[in-house]
């Protein structure tokens, strides 16, 4: 069977008629092309949890309490993605539970609502933040990060809150050194944690250091649905959260209603964080590096073209990365990368045009997708390449 005909069985009824290409994913849990695929227990418990009315505020209430449990926070919420659960915790760190401030977001006037941030942190996921109504006051400069001093400096009676974007390759301050400056002053430290998940410990160890609050998304490493997310932390800031996302109670209206999370959403969720955690990410990982090692072999015996299979802390696990020499005079990366998309099957890898750098992220190849990306690989190197003599 050919990958085209293999490609075209896979695709749901829906996606052919719609004439939509399926793609195959080298890039990670990444939102564009559909985050996750969730496990059949998961998609199974969304229905089941379809066929019956509850109160949603019950639901999250109750799935709050495994949420903490997993995260030993005090409490927990699922949100409409760790984005959602960011403006949440800028919302909850303005208003807190007052009623009449919560009906008011994102008006902010006359209210407190500056988040620092270090310049080495900024991202366009913080404008959730402004959402909000809060406003960013970053501090330190990309490059360098930012000192202790800028920090306690930035801190005034406008404050509402520290943020701190937990990410493999950001730099600046400590999670440490942040924590103890904001809770010397009594200030909350807000985490994004969106994609730090495997590994499953960091599901507890960042409030175990101290975040007030953090955020982590559900349709990336954890595999739920795309649309959700986890927020985990104080049961006060929790509770204010809660009451910005969905509040039945006067003032209605609130700064979260645009986010709603469903039942089948919320179930959807809890199964997948259940089966996260119960999942033996030492197998997972052998996984990621067998495939990684299928991937890399397509450079084999071409010039200019260095393939290897690398593991670093400032990636998530086993990466397939291949490397083009001075030596290498084929296409750019980018059109590398573009000839790919084009293919049939349609496969989306990672580049680094500045490193010359092409990176195939194992953890959303599905079984047998591995020989298909090296295959398309040895083919487009072979189309552009001159083989070692
Ligand atoms: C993906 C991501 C987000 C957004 O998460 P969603 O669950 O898609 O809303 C926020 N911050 C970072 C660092 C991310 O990687």
């Amino acid at each position: 069977m050919s990958d085209k005909t293999q490609n075209k069985q896979n695709s749901p009824n829906f996606f052919t008629k719609m004439d939509l290409k399926p793609v195959i994913n080298g890039q990670s849990w990444v939102t564009r092309l559909g985050g996750s695929i969730m496990p059949p227990a998961v998609l199974q418990s969304m229905a089941d949890a379809s066929s019956i009315f509850v109160d949603i505020v019950e639901l999250n209430k109750k799935a709050g309490e495994i949420i903490a449990r997993h995260t030993t926070a005090e409490a927990g919420i699922v949100t409409a993605g760790c984005s959602s659960a960011q403006l949440l915790q800028a919302a909850a760190c303005i208003t807190g539970c007052d009623a009449n401030l919560i009906g008011k977001l994102p008006n902010t006037r006359g209210l407190s609502r500056n988040i620092v941030i270090q310049k080495s942190h900024e991202n366009h996921y913080d404008t959730s933040y402004k959402f909000a109504g809060a406003k960013l006051v970053s501090i330190g400069s990309r490059k360098f990060g930012a000192t202790i001093d800028q920090l306690i400096q930035s801190i005034t009676s406008e404050t509402v809150a520290i943020a701190f974007i937990w990410h493999l390759r950001f730099h600046g301050l400590s999670f440490e050194e942040v924590v103890e400056v904001a809770h010397s002053k009594n200030i909350p430290v807000i985490v994004d944690a969106a994609a730090e998940l495997p590994p499953v410990d960091n599901l507890s160890k960042i409030i175990a250091k101290g975040a007030d609050m953090v955020a982590f998304s559900g349709g990336k490493g954890i595999q739920g649905p795309q649309g959700t997310g986890i927020l985990a932390g104080k049961k006060h800031l929790i509770d204010a959260a809660m009451a910005n996302m969905l509040s039945f109670d006067e003032p209605k209206a609130n700064i979260g209603r645009p986010m709603k999370v469903t039942k089948e959403e919320i179930i959807g969720l809890l199964t997948a964080l259940e089966i996260f955690v119960d999942t033996d990410h030492d197998t997972v990982w052998a996984k990621w590096n067998e495939k990684s090692t299928t991937i890399v072999k397509a450079a084999e015996n071409f010039i200019g073209i260095e393939g290897q299979v690398v593991v670093a802390p400032d990636r998530q696990g086993p990466v397939a990365v291949f490397n083009f020499t001075p030596s290498w005079d084929g296409p750019t990366v980018k059109n590398l990368l573009q000839e790919l998309r084009d293919g049939d099957p349609s496969i989306w890898l990672q580049g680094n045009e500045e490193a010359r750098e092409i990176a195939v992220v194992p953890v959303n190849i599905q079984d047998g997708e591995e020989v298909t990306i090296s295959i398309a690989l040895k083919k487009i190197f072979h189309k552009y390449g001159t083989y070692r003599s």
